[in-house]
């Protein structure tokens, strides 16, 4: 046996595909947030998480023009090694600002904000709490951390209770992981009955906002908004590379001690910091984000829009209305040509096999965003529409 050898079954399944493959699709030009040209065919973009639809917002990419022109192309290095630039500095702070908070902290992805959270908060006698749907960056970081690792129901504080229950004294010293706005269904975490379960053993609690940042609550700050408990939930991670429209992520906090995870976290001191292009159009996008919370509404329109249409043709589709809307396909095949045909129809949404649609089954993911126009909308239920599922 060579360590090569399970590749084999990766081929087979890949094979057993063929052009229904995701990993085949070239964007041969990219039109607007909305649009693409993929395999020579004027396509609509229905699977980014671009919510807000800011990706050619014109004072984002002129921000980043003008940092690439004075800052240029890259920082070459970590912070902790080769200093902050005082975009990085910026950035935490309006982030700070935003949520109402003593500090932030920024990493180069979403990814890595999840892993350099967990990694600073978590030791040896601690454990770690997962809903079972948590994102795989939140499962990495749970185990490359030296806690013990728990999962429970997906959005069930019951389940949550009798695990921190079973955990008897080191319930104190455990951290809790949710999302608010689950990214492959699209439905929201019942965050005030977690917060009770949480505060009931004095655990900690991470949210993660990836997909509810600049689309939940009235001015786009996520779940944590809308259920009026940022001064209950003790971290908030999110990315910059959905809402925001560019890449990198932050963990906000209530607790000073936030201000000390820099020295305690390795995937932000040994990876290099962020552009300072990145950072212009991050800054830029979040300043639009604040002074527009109108496009919050015009998301929610559009995904009322895509979820009520695909609601009313008895598909089987995700439990709540939400900008993610996931259409469940028994069959992985199945799924795999109904995909493929939307995308010969013109319209590109997210294919989820086994094992990243939660419940192991299979699903075609669409994602809404304030820049889809109601006939792109009604293009794409129609596409759904001709599907055999
Ligand atoms: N958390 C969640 C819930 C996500 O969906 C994602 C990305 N899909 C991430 C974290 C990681 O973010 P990024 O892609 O910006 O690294």
């Amino acid at each position: 046996m060579s360590l090569l050898d399970k590749f084999q079954q990766v081929a087979e399944q890949r094979a057993q595909l063929g052009d229904a493959d995701p990993s085949k699709v070239v964007i041969e030009k990219i039109i607007s947030p909305t649009e693409a040209q993929i395999a020579g065919r004027h396509t609509i973009l229905a699977g980014t998480n671009n919510y807000l639809g800011l990706t050619f917002d014109p004072e984002c990419i002129a921000a980043g023009q003008l940092a690439l022109a004075e800052s240029g192309t890259g920082t070459t290095g970590s912070r902790m090694a080769n200093g902050n630039y005082a975009g990085h500095l910026a950035l935490e702070q309006e982030l700070a600002d935003y949520y109402g908070y003593p500090h932030a902290m920024v990493f180069s992805t979403g990814y890595s904000a999840n892993l350099g959270t967990m990694l600073a908060l978590l030791g040896p006698d601690d454990a770690v709490l997962l809903d079972a749907d948590a994102h795989a960056s939140l499962y990495d970081g749970a185990a490359m951390s030296p806690a013990s690792v728990y999962r429970f129901k997906h959005n069930d504080p019951d389940s949550l209770d009798k695990r921190l229950s079973r955990l008897k004294d080191k319930a104190s010293q455990s951290l809790v992981v949710i999302e608010g706005i689950y990214s492959v269904i699209g439905d929201r975490a019942p965050l005030k009955e977690f917060i009770e379960v949480k505060d009931k053993h004095g655990a900690l609690l991470l949210v993660d906002e990836a997909h509810s940042l600049g689309v939940l609550g009235a001015t786009g700050r996520g779940l944590v908004e809308e259920t009026d408990t940022l001064d209950q939930v003790d971290f908030v991670v999110g990315t910059f590379s959905k809402s925001l429209a560019s890449t990198g992520g932050f963990c906000v906090s209530r607790h000073e001690e936030l201000s000390l995870f820099r020295f305690a976290s390795r995937p932000y001191v040994f990876t290099a910091s962020p552009c300072p292009s990145v950072i212009a159009t991050t800054r830029q996008a979040l300043k639009h984000l604040r002074a527009h919370p109108e496009l919050i509404t015009k998301l929610w329109h559009n995904a009322e829009r895509l979820y009520g249409s695909l609601k009313a043709s008895n598909l089987a589709i995700s439990p709540e209305l939400s900008p993610v809307v996931a259409v469940m396909v028994d069959d992985r095949v199945r799924a795999a040509e109904a995909w493929y045909q939307l995308l010969q129809d013109g319209v590109y949404c997210n294919l989820m096999l086994p094992p990243a649609a939660p419940g192991g089954g299979s699903l075609l993911r669409f994602s809404m965003s304030a820049a889809h126009t109601d006939d792109q909308i009604d293009q794409i239920v129609a596409a759904v529409g001709r599907l055999d599922l």
